[in-house]
């Protein structure tokens, strides 16, 4: 057996021993005598998983007690319905359009009020963050949203927008427990946990308990109302149990790294590497502001379509995998996660190198 050096944007690598672990759990958990797959969720056993599945992301991200940590299905995606439901009282709320994710949120919230932009950086295909320290928004706006860490572009907001007083919703989808953050300044802070933290398949959001309400709409989903998810400590219908306990083992791991302010000082060492690669090549160039650059989406292009091709081929040979960059972008993105060890990003940057002076 021979792992890759994986730098897929998601689903995307996970630590390898959380990997062995869930292996060795596979046929018996925890003198159980079957897998987590195949148990109830309303057993004892799987309700210890999860009740300290949360404990563990509470302590890794200092959540306040007056905010909730729910275990959702349906993505990210299915979030950017659930956020106007419930959070839409006055039918208004204001976007800041800083890549797709951003803008299916924003198209996603038109259906169920007045989603209003009020500042993108379409106008050069999102390879920066807009300034976002003095917006028109509208006195009236429930709340103010962002995708914190822009999965396809490779930018991030170093700074959160001057919401003036507005609460702030998040996607943080690609920088998941990335680094510390203070969630005291979110309404809401989610993401899809397939980029950073486990398998696809749940997210996990964590709104401040006066968010979670029973005023929405008669026609919300049972399902999309926090209220109902919150009630039911995520256990209104079978949940992504799986997931659930994959994510829960990666907590641990964090917390055996020494957690979140650990994992920033290695993804910062990470992501220099590769940027002080780029910006001394002649070959490849990065394609964001680099005010704006992510820690762990990192695209890259040649000035040729043949080269970027010839370039993932051979790096795909050489065992550095799902480097091709998305379709709106096009080149190549590196993304770069907690679970991609230093050696990983330090090889790709020796097999640039190599590249460039071979060609
Ligand atoms: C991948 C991604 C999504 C979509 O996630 P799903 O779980 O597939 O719905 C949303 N936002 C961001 C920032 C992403 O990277």
């Amino acid at each position: 057996m021979s792992r890759v050096y994986n730098f897929s944007a998601g689903p995307a690598v996970l630590p390898e021993e959380v990997l062995k672990q869930a292996a060795a759990e596979m046929l018996d958990y925890n003198g159980c005598g079957m897998s987590i797959n195949e148990m109830s969720h309303r057993s004892k056993t799987f309700d210890n998983v999860i009740q300290t599945a949360e404990q563990d992301i509470r302590d890794l991200m200092n959540i306040p007690d007056n905010y909730k940590v729910l275990f959702l299905q349906g993505g990210a995606s299915q979030q950017f319905a659930a956020i106007p439901l419930n959070l839409m009282k006055n039918k208004k709320a204001a976007y800041i359009i800083t890549g797709q994710w951003a803008k299916k949120a924003y198209q996603e919230a038109q259906k169920y009020g007045e989603a209003i932009e009020v500042a993108s950086s379409a106008d050069k295909t999102f390879s920066y963050i807009p300034d976002c320290s003095d917006l028109d928004i509208p006195e009236d706006a429930d709340y103010v949203y962002i995708c914190e860490n822009n999965t396809i572009y490779g930018t991030k907001f170093k700074t959160l927008p001057n919401t003036k007083g507005h609460i702030l919703v998040s996607d943080v989808s690609s920088c998941f427990l990335s680094e510390p953050v203070d969630v005291t300044k979110y309404g809401v802070i989610y993401g899809g946990v397939q980029k950073n933290v486990g398998p696809a398949g749940l997210v996990i959001s964590i709104i401040r308990e006066d968010l979670i309400t029973d005023d929405v709409p008669s026609y919300t989903p049972t399902m999309l109302k926090w209220k109902t998810q919150a009630d039911n400590g995520s256990l209104y219908n079978t949940p992504n149990c799986w997931s659930i306990y994959m994510c829960g083992l990666v907590f641990k791991w964090l917390k055996e790294q020494g957690g979140l302010e650990e994992m920033k000082k290695r993804n910062e060492a990470k992501a220099k590497i590769l940027y002080d690669y780029l910006d001394q090549s002649k070959m490849f160039k990065g394609t964001v502001r680099p005010e704006d650059r992510s820690l762990m989406n990192v695209p890259f292009v040649t000035d040729s379509e043949e080269l970027n091709a010839k370039f993932i081929a051979e790096a795909t040979k050489a065992g550095f995998v799902s480097l091709k960059g998305h379709r709106t972008v096009g080149g190549m993105r590196a993304s770069i996660y907690n679970a991609m060890p230093i050696e990983g990003v330090q090889k790709l940057v020796d097999f640039m190198d190599e590249f460039e002076k071979n060609n």
